[in-house]
C-alpha cells in the first residue's frame, strides 16, 4: 500500500549571497504528513539536486528543539503557526492538502542573511561573551551540588535557562529587541549564587553590546512571549530591567 502523501505549494526566500536583493520562489513538493518540516525541506532539496539545481540553504543540527539552530518564519510567524515548538518539531500534518505554506529567514536587522534562510545569529555569540558567563570556579558536580538552593530559586533559575538561543523573540519583535534572550541569561544567572561575583558587570556589558550590536529596544507587545519555543516569559524582560537599574545606580555610588 502506498504512502498517503500531502502535495503543498511553497513560497520560499531565495537570496544568493548578504547584501543582495532577494525573492520568494515557487516551489512543490509532495510528502508524508509525518515528515518534519525540516524534512520537508531535505525532500525538496533532493528533489532541486537531482533537477541539477541549486538546493534551498537553511540551518538545522540536532532536530529535537534542543539546540536553536533552526529557525525559519512560517506563514509569518517564527518556528511556524504551534506555540512552544521549534521549526525542527513543526510537522506536516499540521497543514492541509494543497495549502501553500510561506518560508523565510528571520528578519532583523542584527541578523543579516546568509543565504536562503540562512541568517548571521553571531550578534547572539557577541552578547554572550561579553558576560553571559560565569567565570568563578564552582568546583566539581558535587561541589556545585552541595551549594544550598530553595526549590522555588532552582525552579526559576530553570525557566530561563531554557532558553536556547534561537533568536524567534528577536525575529517576533518589531523593534528586532533581544531583550528575552538577554534577560533569560540574566535573570538565570542573578538567581544563582554562582552569578553573584559579576552580577553587575554582567548586565552592564550584555545591554551595552546588545545595543550596539544594532538590536532594538523592547516593543512591550510581547510578541517575543508569544512565539518563543521554550516559553520564555516576559518576567524575564522586567527582571533584565531591575537588574540593569540596580546596577547603574552601583555604578554611580561607587564613582561618587
Ligand atoms: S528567549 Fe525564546 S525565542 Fe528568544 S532566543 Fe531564547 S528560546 Fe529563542
Amino acid at each position: 500500500m502506498s504512502e498517503k502523501k500531502i502535495n503543498l505549494k511553497l513560497k520560499i526566500w531565495r537570496q544568493s549571497a548578504p547584501n543582495t536583493v532577494g525573492s520568494f520562489v515557487d516551489y512543490s513538493v509532495s510528502v508524508s504528513p509525518e515528515a518534519s518540516f525540516l524534512e520537508m525541506l531535505d525532500e525538496l532539496n533532493n528533489n532541486l539536486e537531482k533537477n541539477n539545481q541549486d538546493p534551498i540553504v537553511f540551518e538545522s543540527d540536532c532536530r529535537e528543539g534542543i539546540c536553536g539552530t533552526c529557525g525559519l518564519v512560517i506563514n509569518g510567524e517564527p518556528h511556524g503557526p504551534l506555540p512552544k515548538i521549534a521549526t525542527c518539531q513543526l510537522h506536516m500534518r499540521n497543514f492541509k492538502d494543497g495549502q501553500t505554506i510561506w518560508v523565510e529567514p528571520f528578519r532583523a536587522k542584527a541578523f543579516p542573511v546568509i543565504k536562503d534562510l540562512a541568517v548571521d545569529r553571531s550578534a547572539f555569540d557577541k552578547v554572550i561573551q561579553a558576560g553571559g558567563y560565569i567565570s568563578v570556579n564552582t568546583g566539581g558536580v558535587p561541589d556545585a551540588n552541595s551549594i544550598p538552593i530553595s526549590k522555588d530559586i532552582a525552579s526559576e533559575a530553570f525557566d530561563s535557562a531554557a532558553c536556547i538561543g534561537c533568536g524567534a523573540c528577536v525575529a517576533a519583535c518589531k523593534n528586532g529587541s533581544a531583550m528575552l534572550f538577554v534577560g533569560a541569561k540574566v535573570t538565570q544567572f542573578s538567581l544563582l549564587p554562582q552569578g553573584q561575583p559579576e552580577r553587575q558587570s554582567r548586565v552592564e556589558a550584555m545591554v551595552a553590546k546588545m545595543d550596539e550590536l544594532g538590536f532594538g529596544s523592547c516593543s512591550n507587545t510581547y510578541a517575543c512571549e508569544a512565539e518563543c519555543p521554550k516559553g520564555i516569559s516576559v518576567k524575564n524582560i522586567a527582571k533584565l530591567n531591575r537588574e540593569y537599574r540596580l546596577a547603574k545606580i552601583k555604578s554611580k555610588n561607587v564613582e561618587a
